[in-house]
């Protein structure tokens, strides 16, 4: 009797530290995507949105304004350049962009592996919009003032479990494009002349527009399209999948992954520059609504909720890509 309870005893005591050690693990990663709240997500999203970046137009006032607003975060969060010397923007000459429009920049910052600095994931959002017309500013709160902020707030959270010893072994590149809205400009120019070698980037999770609820899921909200995840790596898609059922459950919606869709998604947002390269994508993407590239693109109007649900999805998928043992592999050409 004694001997067996002894053992029962043991056995649950060995049991309860195994079951203690992962869920420890599982709720490191959980605290560090709680960090990202909806408060801030909207704080950000209503100053970014504003009419004092008069809609961000590329090479123009709003546009710079948005840079040094991206940069100041980024300074504040305690997180560097990958250029260096207090240097968070990626020069895009004026000859390289279309007829008329002025030179611009993209905004980086990085966050350096522990274990495999050299292999780089990308979190990029585009910060550029529509500019103005005669009578309106285009604000693009949710084109792509969803994206932008998402990734900061992605940003910090890795921060923060940097400071805190779990830092993630893969370096993150946060890439904020501009002339996206004239063609995918900024993309374009990072691919030809990427910050560390093409060849290290392990993949680019790009976020256009995750703040609004198109026609199609008025009735059930809990949404998001992807768009390229099985594109060019099975074990990408597979990751996604898998930590959107354990952390986030949202409905991943791949109407637009189809080839024959006549929208082309996956054509029209600087990830594909990235894919073009064979580096594995994901696409994170609202669909389009009545106010799409309207100056009726407001802050008011975003779904905070979604918007945070959207956020810690890429956060989660971000983490396991940067923390798994081996790089994803591409096995689709
Ligand atoms: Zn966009």
């Amino acid at each position: 009797m004694k001997h067996l309870f002894f053992s029962i005893a043991l056995t649950s005591i060995l049991l309860s530290c195994n079951t203690t050690k992962e869920t420890t693990k599982e709720k490191s990663v959980v605290t560090y995507a709680n960090t990202i709240t909806l408060n801030e997500l909207k704080t950000n999203l209503y100053t970014f949105a504003s009419d004092d970046f008069t809609g961000r137009e590329t090479g123009e006032e709003g546009q710079k304004l948005a840079a040094e607003f991206l940069k100041k975060q980024y300074k504040d969060y305690g997180i560097q350049s990958p250029i260096g010397n207090d240097d968070y923007f990626q020069e895009i000459p004026k000859s390289f962009l279309p007829g008329g429009v002025k030179a611009s920049e993209n905004v980086v910052a990085y966050i350096e592996g522990t274990s495999k600095p050299d292999e780089i994931v990308v979190i990029s959002a585009h910060y550029d919009h529509l500019g103005t017309d005669a009578v309106d500013i285009f604000n693009g709160a949710d084109d792509d003032g969803s994206g932008t902020v998402a990734v900061l707030e992605i940003a910090q959270a890795f921060k923060k479990a940097k400071n805190e010893g779990n830092g993630p072994k893969r370096s993150i590149l946060f890439l904020h494009l501009t002339a996206e809205e004239k063609g995918l400009y900024g993309s374009k120019w990072y691919v030809q002349n990427p910050l560390f070698p093409l060849k290290n980037h392990v993949a680019n999770l790009n976020i256009d527009m995750i703040g609004r609820v198109d026609d199609a899921h008025m009735r059930s909200k809990n949404y998001v399209y992807l768009i390229g995840s099985d594109k060019l790596s099975t074990e990408l898609h597979n990751i996604s999948e898998q930590v959107n059922t354990e952390f986030v459950n949202l409905n991943l919606d791949y109407t637009y992954n189809d080839e024959n869709d006549p929208n082309r998604f996956y054509y029209r947002s600087d990830h594909y520059n990235f894919a073009k390269n064979n580096i594995p994508i994901i696409f994170y993407f609202n669909g389009v609504h009545k106010d799409y590239h309207k100056p009726t693109d407001t802050a008011e109007k975003i779904n905070y909720e979604l918007l945070t649900k959207r956020t810690k999805l890429v956060f989660h998928t971000a983490w396991e890509i940067a923390n798994r043992e081996n790089r994803v592999i591409v096995d689709i050409k």
